[in-house]
C-alpha cells in the first residue's frame, strides 16, 4: 500500500524537478484539497543521494533560507548523483511561522516514523520515510533554536547503543567537515522520533545541525549555515565542484544526562544570572524565580545540579513549572 501523500516529483528521474510533496486534507472549508510541500530533486548519473531539509520546525529560518537558494541556484550539471530538498519539511508549521503545526499541534521532530492513518504531520513523515530516507546515502537536517531558545551554533550527531562504529565515525567526520564551533553527541535520551535520530539508527549517515536562534535570522547565521552546508554537499561528493570556505575546529561535548537540564521548579517570572557559553559549577545559582501570585515571598534560587558550558537556554521570563531554564554540555573526546 502506498501512503497517503503524492507528488508530481519522480525521484528516479534524471534532470532537476521543482514541485512538492501533496497532503490531501479536507478541514471544514476545503472538501478535496491538499497541503503542499515544496520540495526538489535534482540528479545527474550516478554518485550518492543526499538530502537536505529544513522547517521541521516552522520557527527555525536559516535552514528554508539556505535550502531553498540551493534549489534556486544548483543545476543539474553542479550534481553528481542527487541532490533532493526539502525547504519546508514541515510546511504547515512553517507558514504559520510555529514550531509545531497549526493543523494538529504535532511536532515533526517526534512523529517518525509517520503514520499513513495519523493526524497530517504523521502521513507527511510516512510519505519521508517510505519514499524518500530510503534513497538517501546521507541526510543533513538544518535546525535553529526558534522563538524560544538561545542556543550556540552547533552539529548534533546520534549516537544509540549499537550502533555501527562505522557509522559513528562517519557521522564524527560530517560533523568536522561541516565545521561549526561545537558538536554535541547526543542520544536524545533515547527518543528516535526525530527525522535524524530515525536516519542514524537506520544506517543513514547523517547530522543535525542547530544554526540560528532566538526566532530572527541574521546575514551572519545565514552565512555560516550556507557556508557549512556547501563544505557537507562537498564532502559527500554530491556537488563535487562547489566553492567552499574552510570551518573552524568542531569541540566534541555531550548533554550529560537530566542533570544537564535545568527546569523552572514552579510558575513565575525566572530572572537568569547566566549567559551563552558560561563556565558551570556544580551547585552555582542558574538564577531566581519570583512567585507571581505570591509577592509576599522571597524569591526562589535555583541551582545549577551539574557542572559544564551553558550551551542552550530558554529564551522568555514568563515560565511555567517544568519549562526548560538552561542545558549544559560537557567536554569529550571525538569519537
Ligand atoms: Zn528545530
Amino acid at each position: 500500500m502506498g501512503t497517503t501523500v503524492f507528488s508530481d516529483i519522480d525521484w528516479s528521474k534524471e534532470g532537476k524537478q521543482v514541485g512538492s510533496l501533496f497532503l490531501p486534507h479536507s478541514p471544514d472549508d476545503d472538501a478535496w484539497g491538499v497541503i503542499p510541500f515544496p520540495a526538489a530533486s535534482i540528479r545527474n548519473g550516478d554518485g550518492p543521494v543526499v538530502v537536505v531539509s529544513g522547517a521541521v520546525h516552522g520557527d527555525e529560518y536559516e535552514g528554508p533560507v539556505v535550502v531553498a537558494e540551493l534549489l534556486r541556484k544548483i543545476q543539474p550539471d553542479d550534481v553528481q548523483g542527487q541532490l533532493i530538498l526539502l525547504p519546508a519539511f514541515n510546511a504547515p508549521a512553517m507558514r504559520a511561522g510555529r514550531r509545531t503545526s497549526p493543523i494538529d499541534h504535532l511536532n515533526l521532530a517526534r512523529v517518525f516514523p509517520g503514520d499513513d492513518f495519523g493526524a497530517p504531520t504523521q502521513q507527511i513523515a510516512r510519505y519521508v520515510a517510505e519514499n524518500i530516507f530510503t534513497l538517501a546515502d546521507f541526510y543533513l537536517d538544518l535546525h535553529a533554536g526558534g522563538r524560544t531558545l538561545f542556543i550556540q551554533p552547533s552539529t548534533h550527531v546520534v549516537v544509540s547503543e549499537g550502533m555501527a562504529p562505522e557509522l559513528v565515525r562517519t557521522n564524527a567526520r560530517l560533523a568536522e567537515v561541516f565545521g561549526v564551533g561545537i558538536t554535541v553527541q547526543t542520544t536524545n535520551m533515547g527518543d528516535y522520533r526525530m527525522p535524524a535520530a530515525y536516519t542514524s539508527v537506520g544506517g543513514i549517515p547523517t547530522l543535525a545541525a542547530e544554526m540560528g536562534m532566538g526566532g530572527w535570522v541574521t546575514g551572519d547565521s545565514v552565512k555560516a549555515t550556507r557556508e557549512a552546508t556547501h563544505r557537507f554537499l562537498k564532502h559527500t561528493g554530491v556537488l563535487p565542484r562547489i566553492e567552499t570556505v574552510p570551518g573552524v575546529p568542531t569541540r566534541w561535548t555531550r548533554i550529560n544526562g537530566a542533570a544537564a537540564y535545568v527546569f523552572a521548579p514552579c510558575d513565575g517570572y525566572f530572572e537568569r544570572r547566566f549567559e551563552l557559553g558560561d563556565a558551570i559549577a556544580t551547585g552555582q545559582v542558574a538564577g531566581l524565580m519570583h512567585h507571581l501570585e505570591r509577592p509576599e515571598q522571597e524569591p526562589e534560587p535555583v541551582y545549577f545540579k551539574s557542572g559544564g558550558t551553558l550551551y542552550a537556554h530558554g529564551l522568555v521570563g514568563h515560565v511555567r513549572a517544568g519549562q526548560n531554564l538552561a542545558v549544559l554540555t560537557q567536554d569529550i573526546s571525538a569519537p
